[in-house]
C-alpha cells in the first residue's frame, strides 16, 4: 500500500485526488488529509478514507473538527504548525493543493521524505521554484506537475532529449471573459469573471483565467520546471481547451497532448506515473469536436502575460514578489475595492516599487527571503 497525503484535500484538486484514491482504497493508506474552512467536508473525507490525521488551517475551527471526529480514532489538528507537523509524517506520495503561497512550506517539508510530490500549488514554483527544486533533489525526491499544461508538457517531452526542445507552447482558454469587449472588462464583476466556460474549478484559478494571471503564473511555472528560457516559451488561445501544450523540437516537429478539460486526467497521470491506469474521464472524440481554433492572445486585453515574461527574464525574487501581488490584488477585486482591469496595474506598481529599491535581485534565494518578499508584496499592494 501506498502512504499518501492531500494538502488541500476540500478543494476542487483535492476533491479530485481524492475521487480518484477512493475508487481503488485497497491501493492507498492515508496519512494526512488538509483543509481550512470546510471542515465538515474534511471530517467526512476523513472518516470515509480513514485518513490518520485531519488539519485545518483555520486554528479557530479546532472545536468543530474535532466534534466531528470524535469516537472516530483520527487524530484533529489546527493552524500552520500542525500542517507542517502533517507534512512531515512519511508519505510515498503527497498531493500539493492548497491555494496560494500557503502551500510553499508543507510542500517543502514533504519533498524531506524522498517520495513523489505531486504539484499542483503552481505558486510554489512561482515564488520559490529553484529552492523547491533544491530540496527535491537533496532528498533524492520527485516533484510531479499538476498543472494540467505541465503535465501535458511532460508528458509530450517523454525520453527526447530536453536539449532537443526549441519552444514550449501552453494553451489558454482565454477565461469566462474571452469574448467581451475590451471597454466592456472594467466592469466585469468578481461572480462574472469567476465563471469558466470549459474547466470546473476553485474560484480563485477561474478569476486568474479570465485576467490570464494564471497563464503568466503557468508561464514562470514552466521556466521553473523545465528550463526553458522566456523566448523559448509561448502561450496561445485554444477556446475548446482539448490540446494542453505542445513541445516544438529542434527539427521542427510539433508533439501535443490532447485530453478532456478534466483535472483527473493530469491527478491521475502524477498519482500512477510511471504507469498508465484507466482514468474515468471523458474520452476525446476529434469527429464530433470538427476543430480546433488557436489564436495569439491579444496584449491590451491581457497585461498579466508581458509581466510574467519580465520576472522570468530578471529572476531572483522577482516570482515572489509578483506571485504576492497577485494574490493581493485578486483579494482586492473579490472585495470589490478595484476593477477587474486594475488588478494588473496593482501588480505592476508593486513590481516597480521593489524593483527601485533594489530588494528582488538575489543570486541565490532561501525560504526567510521569499516569505520576507511576499509579506512586502502584499502590504505594497494596494488600491491605486
Ligand atoms: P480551491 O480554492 O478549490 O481549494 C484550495 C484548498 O486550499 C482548499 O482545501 C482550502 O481549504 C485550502 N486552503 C485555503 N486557504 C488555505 C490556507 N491559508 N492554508 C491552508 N489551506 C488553505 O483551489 P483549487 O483546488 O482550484 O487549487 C488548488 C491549487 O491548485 C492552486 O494552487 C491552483 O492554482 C492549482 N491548480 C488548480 C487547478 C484547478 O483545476 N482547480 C488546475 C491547476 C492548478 P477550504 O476549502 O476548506 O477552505
Amino acid at each position: 500500500m501506498r502512504r499518501i497525503s492531500v494538502f488541500g484535500a476540500t478543494g476542487s484538486i483535492g476533491q479530485n485526488t481524492l475521487d480518484l484514491i477512493a475508487r481503488e482504497p485497497e491501493r492507498y493508506a492515508v496519512v494526512a488529509l488538509t483543509g481550512s474552512s470546510n471542515v465538515a467536508r474534511l471530517a467526512e473525507d476523513a472518516i470515509r478514507l480513514r485518513a490518520e490525521v485531519a488539519v485545518t488551517a483555520d486554528e479557530s475551527r479546532l472545536g468543530e473538527l474535532r466534534d466531528a471526529l470524535a469516537g472516530t480514532g483520527i487524530e484533529a489538528a489546527a493552524g500552520q504548525g500542525a500542517l507542517e507537523e502533517a507534512a512531515d509524517r512519511p508519505t510515498d506520495w503527497c498531493m500539493s493543493a492548497i491555494v496560494g503561497a500557503a502551500g510553499l512550506v508543507p510542500g517543502l517539508r514533504a519533498l524531506r521524505h524522498g517520495g513523489t510530490l505531486a504539484l499542483a500549488n503552481k505558486e510554489s514554483l512561482v515564488c520559490a521554484g529553484p529552492l523547491l527544486m533544491a530540496e527535491a533533489r537533496a532528498h533524492g525526491a520527485r516533484v510531479l506537475p499538476v498543472d494540467s499544461e505541465h503535465s501535458a508538457v511532460f508528458q509530450a517531452l517523454a525520453d527526447n532529449d530536453p536539449a532537443a526542445v526549441e519552444k514550449i507552447v501552453i494553451t489558454a482558454s482565454g477565461g469566462g471573459l474571452r469574448d467581451w469587449p475590451l471597454e466592456r472588462l472594467a466592469t466585469a464583476t468578481p461572480d462574472e469573471a469567476g465563471s469558466h466556460p470549459n474547466w470546473d474549478m476553485g474560484t480563485r484559478i477561474t478569476i486568474d483565467s479570465a485576467s490570464m494571471f494564471n497563464k503568466a503564473m503557468e508561464l514562470i511555472e514552466t521556466h521553473e520546471y523545465f528550463g526553458t528560457p522566456p523566448g523559448g516559451i509561448e502561450a496561445v488561445i485554444h477556446p475548446q481547451s482539448i490540446v494542453h501544450a505542445l513541445v516544438q523540437f529542434r527539427d521542427g516537429a510539433l508533439m501535443a497532448h490532447l485530453g478532456a478539460p478534466d483535472m483527473r486526467h493530469a491527478i491521475g497521470y502524477a498519482l500512477h506515473w510511471p504507469e498508465r491506469r484507466d482514468l474515468p474521464v471523458e474520452r476525446v472524440d476529434l469527429a464530433a469536436l470538427g476543430r480546433l481554433d488557436f489564436a495569439a492572445p491579444d496584449p491590451a486585453r491581457y497585461p498579466a502575460l508581458a509581466l510574467a515574461r519580465g520576472v522570468i527574464a530578471g529572476g531572483g525574487l522577482r516570482g515572489a514578489a509578483f506571485n504576492a501581488a497577485k494574490e493581493a490584488a485578486l483579494d482586492l477585486f473579490i472585495a470589490r475595492a478595484i476593477a477587474f482591469t486594475d488588478m494588473a496595474g496593482c501588480v505592476e506598481t508593486t513590481l516597480d516599487e521593489m524593483e527601485r529599491s533594489g530588494c528582488l535581485d538575489a543570486a541565490t534565494i532561501t525560504l526567510d527571503m521569499v516569505l520576507d518578499t511576499d509579506r512586502e508584496a502584499r502590504a505594497r499592494t494596494r488600491v491605486p
